[in-house]
């Protein structure tokens, strides 16, 4: 498989790295920080779903409340509302907050980059918003862009606000950080450890003259959870 290299330059300093809980993919994200030239030289912050256990808000449609059966299978969280969840996922944004923090000061401000890294087949994304959320489309091609174009728009959310809060919290501890000087990189990680680069895509998922890079060699696709 031909794999472009990444298009954004690598990072000189520390990095903070935010991933999903996944047990699937510890392997390919270690293995991908090192081809980043990162190797022992990032905090690892590790949350389900990544980027959509830290937004504020929930894409249209994307939320369905849990039925009875759903929840008496044990096949959902046992959240009901928007609004539970979103109170949830305030809890965790606020703890993400006090990791980045930790990590600026323990650094002393040396932290440049934010890796926030998506990845397909993510149970978050059926256990909190819907346990047909990839079946939504009819075939396997539809699926597979629909699966980008939303991990897309949840990190594209957080990325809105992770570099102003990491500014603000090095202002907080009397950095003063200048705007636009952490870089935020969004990606997509396949069950086989290739790595696309989200801010390559059109917000359709389509891919936008941008790259798709791999690590290392191909690997048989990894169980489901
Ligand atoms: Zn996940």
């Amino acid at each position: 498989m031909t794999q472009a290299w990444p298009t954004y330059p690598a990072p000189r300093k520390l990095a903070l790295v935010v991933s999903c809980v996944d047990y699937r993919l510890l392997d390919d994200i270690v293995s991908y920080l090192h081809l980043d030239n990162m190797t022992n030289r990032y905090y690892h912050f590790a949350i389900a779903g990544t980027a959509l256990g830290l937004v504020d808000c929930l894409r249209e449609g994307d939320f369905q409340p849990p039925t009875d059966q759903e929840i008496a299978d044990r096949e959902r969280m046992n959240i009901r509302t928007k609004d539970e969840l979103l109170h949830k996922f305030s809890c965790w944004s606020s703890t993400f907050k006090d990791q980045v923090a930790a990590g600026l000061l323990l650094t002393k401000n040396q932290i440049s980059d934010i890796y926030l890294i998506q990845h397909e087949n993510c149970g978050a994304f059926r256990i909190y918003l819907d346990k047909n959320i990839e079946e939504r489309k009819d075939t396997p091609k539809k699926r597979q862009e629909y699966e980008l174009e939303m991990h897309k728009w949840y990190a594209d959310q957080v990325k809105k606000g992770i570099a102003g809060t990491a500014e603000k919290v090095a202002d907080e501890l009397g950095y003063c950080k200048s705007p636009g000087e952490i870089n935020v990189h969004t990606l997509f990680m396949t069950l086989r450890g290739e790595v696309i680069d989200l801010s390559t895509l059109a917000g359709n998922g389509h891919k936008d003259g941008g790259s798709k890079k791999k690590p290392k060699d191909k690997k048989s696709p990894k169980k489901d959870n």
